[in-house]
């Protein structure tokens, strides 16, 4: 399945430190691990805990341009869920990359909906309407602190994990 073609979602890479690295399900133990984005689009998941190692080749692996939708709150690259994510509002999807994608969704739901800022920030566009909404806004504060609270007492990703720095 590791193997099979990824569907692929992501945009360019950038720097924005919602986009990566993005905790995900380990397909192998069910661990938090985390895919990091190494070069040039390409993709690396390690896990922490059972010492997996995964790669995605990237735009190589498209020859096209294209950039086709994968499921919400999978990571397309590994075909692997994301760790952050959980259901919200009647069915709804609210999922994050990372802690700093959920901060920023806590930050930017829970504190500012009445006056919309200037853009904040490229993420805001891409707001579901149903999560800005202020009716939504109490069930989905609630469940980024859920998601939160799902959070191993160290998310891989802050700080170096094992794996991390190898090559080959
Ligand atoms: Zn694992």
């Amino acid at each position: 399945m590791a193997d099979e073609a990824p569907v692929a979602r992501f945009r360019e890479p950038d720097a924005l430190a919602w986009r990566d690295p993005v905790l995900v399900v380990c397909p192998r133990c069910g661990a938090c691990a985390i895919a990091r984005e190494t070069a040039r689009g390409a993709a690396r998941l390690t896990c922490p805990a059972c010492a997996l190692v995964r790669r995605w080749r990237g735009r190589e692996a498209f020859p096209g341009d294209g950039e086709p939708d994968g499921p919400e709150g999978m990571d397309p690259r590994f075909g692997v869920p994301l760790w952050l994510r959980g259901e919200c509002c009647g069915g709804r999807l609210l999922w994050a990359h990372n802690v700093a994608h959920l901060d920023y969704l806590e930050s930017y739901v829970g504190a500012t909906l009445r006056e919309r800022p200037a853009p904040p920030s490229r993420l805001a566009w891409y707001l579901p309407r149903w999560m800005t909404a202020a009716k939504n806004r109490d069930e989905v504060v609630r469940t980024i602190a859920r998601l939160r609270a799902s959070l191993p007492e160290q998310p891989p990703g802050r700080g170096r994990t094992p794996g991390e720095g190898r090559r080959g």
